[in-house]
């Protein structure tokens, strides 16, 4: 199976930062091996997907609405990324569920959504310290995927990328053992409920701890916050 290596751009770049740097990224394209999927700022959307055509750079957004239109003011519509010729959607991410307060039900009707368009829902888990500490891991990431997949069909596309939440945007990178061992948990879950998927590590990945990282058991790749956002990182992670 291919490695998948997503790039997550949160609130960062312009439409016009995000042509510059796609111009950038089709020139080292050649040396990826593995898939290529950003995921800009909505209002960045139109521009990427414009920017990456003729390329085989996927491009998605990081949440989408259960509708395609109607009102919800401030929501995206996963129709229209399709229209624009996104490819996939980031769903659950560790932000949507602690700043904008998603809820497992809320992420299960996403998916579910994105998956009846023909899209690739990107779901993503992951613990808090605290639960890591107080060895809740497996519990936390097994009542996401039970509830976040409730209501997904097992013969689409998903992936599902691993995120702890004390490693995103901290610095603080998983260790190979942690990610081996929590990735074949995940694994292990996901197949007792009937579901292949890619399953890919987020957290503070960065040039220098990726080729460790990508040995580890069920490791399918990367999503890739800070270090996806300059060229030259994001394409030695992408080339591990
Ligand atoms: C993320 O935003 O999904 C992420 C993993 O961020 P970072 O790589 O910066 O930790």
């Amino acid at each position: 199976m291919k490695k998948i290596f997503a790039g997550n751009w949160k609130l960062f770049k312009s439409p016009a930062e995000t042509r510059a740097f796609m111009s950038k990224f089709k020139e080292v394209m050649g040396s990826v091996t593995g898939e290529v999927v950003f995921f800009p700022s909505a209002i960045s959307l139109e521009a990427a997907c414009e920017a990456v055509k003729g390329s085989a750079i996927k491009i998605g957004v990081q949440n989408a609405y259960t509708q395609a239109s109607g009102a919800f003011t401030g929501e995206n519509s996963a129709q229209v990324v399709k229209e624009l010729g996104g490819q996939y959607i980031l769903i659950g991410h560790s932000e949507r569920r602690s700043i904008f307060g998603e809820t497992d039900a809320l992420i299960a009707d996403k998916v579910a959504y994105v998956q009846s368009l023909g899209l690739t829902p990107m779901l993503c888990i992951g613990e808090t310290l605290q639960e890591r500490e107080a060895t809740h891991t497996f519990r936390v990431l097994e009542t996401q995927l039970l509830l976040g997949l409730a209501k997904a069909d097992k013969a689409k596309p998903i992936v599902v990328a691993y995120e702890p939440v004390w490693a995103i945007g901290t610095g603080k990178v998983a260790t190979p053992e942690q990610v081996a061992e929590t990735h074949t948990d995940v694994h292990s879950i996901l197949t007792k409920m009937g579901f292949t998927a890619p399953i890919l590590y987020g957290g503070s990945v960065k040039p220098d701890n990726a080729g460790q990282l990508i040995k580890q058991a069920h490791v399918s790749g990367f999503l890739v916050g800070g270090a996806s956002l300059e060229v030259d990182s994001f394409q030695k992670i992408a080339t591990v």
